[in-house]
């Protein structure tokens, strides 16, 4: 066996010499994980309230979407949409049943299911004026963030990701959020779209308001524009609803998700509601390893446990008293801790200043997090969190705050 220290340095220098420079990682190296816990190379053990970014729903390696996972690999991996298969059917059946009656669409990760949602406010926009390149503009909202590709580049108005990269896809212009006569004020006839997370994840954890997407709805509807939904990372149960928008009451017209539907396989995909379902046809847009039979088994495996463990309920009766113990560090550190915002796992706790001496001293006390944009420390635990990991979270980052003062 390779010494530990010797593989660590190992790792280290391999990055240095060979990874693209393109993020700031934490100095760790994982190798293990098992529910809410991962085990560096040195053998110690964390709380994992990253969770890969909203990704690992099930926590790490959940026996049900491990032998599922295992017993595809040994089936069929990929055929390709050139082929029917039976899993990617079904899950397009189950994702309809959450979201309602329309069509899915499979890619590879969220970046790309919002590609296509901007798609389709084109193809819904040459639709709406008869002729292309005449109504194309989507109304998005400051702080947004949509992935790094162009158009979800184009659609994220930070500095610090659009910068080096103009021009970029034209066509965005950005509201603010929560303020509905902001984006009422840029609708003309040119306008397309609206396209919104419904939880900003990126920016801060930062919620739509019910009210406030109810207002959307109706200007989408006076106005003939689509509501596109951004659920890649609030979406899938992580509210304690399947979809975060379910709390307002609303139905948009088109959901992108990601991140945890495939509980850390990747797989990304789209719904469109059926008014607008035809606007893609055979030919106008398509992907070669969308949906997979391999990744649709690990998305069957991630709902059949949320459904089958009554996960969301779970979230919804377990986050009330851990927000409560979050929000007690509000009244506790009034210097450090400014406020706590989100719904269910998805959790931001503001602070004063760079969160990130915070992140390092959570992170050798055994807990890990990430943090958003403006001073927010982020709490994603799995769904299948307990009672008891929650409170140690608090626990954590109560010592944290008491010795950093
Ligand atoms: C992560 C994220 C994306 C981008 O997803 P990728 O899988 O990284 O391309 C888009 N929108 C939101 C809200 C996200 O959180």
């Amino acid at each position: 066996m390779i010494p530990p220290a010797i593989a660590r340095t190992n790792t280290a220098d391999l990055y240095d010499a060979h990874v693209m420079k393109n993020y700031a990682r934490a100095p760790l190296t994982l190798v293990r994980g098992q529910g809410a816990q991962v085990w560096d190379d040195a053998g110690q053990v964390y709380l994992d309230f990253t969770s890969g970014i909203a990704v690992s729903a099930l926590g790490h390696c959940h026996p049900h979407w491990v032998a599922a996972v295992q017993r595809q690999a040994a089936q069929l991996v990929h055929v390709s949409n050139l082929f029917r298969h039976p899993l990617q059917a079904d899950l397009a059946r189950r994702l309809v049943g959450y979201a309602g009656p329309g069509r899915v669409f499979f890619c590879n990760s969220g970046a790309e299911a919002n590609e296509a949602l901007i798609k389709l406010a084109r193809l819904h926009g040459m639709e709406k004026s008869g002729e292309e390149g005449k109504c194309y503009k989507i109304i998005c909202a400051q702080n947004a963030f949509h992935g790094r590709t162009f158009g979800g580049m184009s659609a994220t108005p930070q500095e610090k990701i659009q910068k080096g990269f103009r021009p970029l896809v034209a066509g965005f212009v950005f509201g603010e959020l929560n303020n509905l006569d902001s984006f009422a004020a840029l609708i003309d006839d040119t306008t397309a779209a609206i396209f919104v997370e419904t939880i900003q994840g990126e920016g801060g954890i930062n919620p739509c308001q019910p009210e406030f997407l109810s207002g959307l709805r109706r200007l989408c509807d006076q106005h003939n524009l689509l509501l596109l939904l951004d659920e890649v990372q609030c979406g899938i149960g992580r509210t304690g609803r399947f979809f975060s928008y379910e709390h307002a009451g609303i139905t948009p017209d088109a959901i992108g998700m990601a991140k945890g539907l495939g509980g850390g396989f990747p797989i990304g995909a789209v719904w469109v509601g059926a008014r607008f379902a035809e606007l893609f046809h055979p030919g106008n847009h398509g992907t070669t390893f969308g949906g997979t039979p391999l990744a649709c088994a690990a998305a069957h495996a991630v709902l059949d446990v949320l459904e089958q463990e009554k996960i969301m309920e779970q979230v919804r009766a377990q986050s009330a008293p851990w927000h409560e113990s979050l929000r007690q560090l509000v009244v506790d550190f009034p210097r450090q801790v400014l406020a706590v915002r989100g719904q269910g796992y998805l959790v931001g706790v503001q602070v004063a200043g760079d969160p990130a001496p915070l992140l390092a001293a959570m992170r050798s006390r055994g807990l890990l997090a990430p943090s958003a944009g403006g001073n927010v420390v982020r709490l994603l635990p799995p769904l299948t969190a307990t009672a008891e990991e929650l409170a140690k979270s608090v626990e954590i980052f109560r010592a944290v705050l008491a010795t950093s003062g």
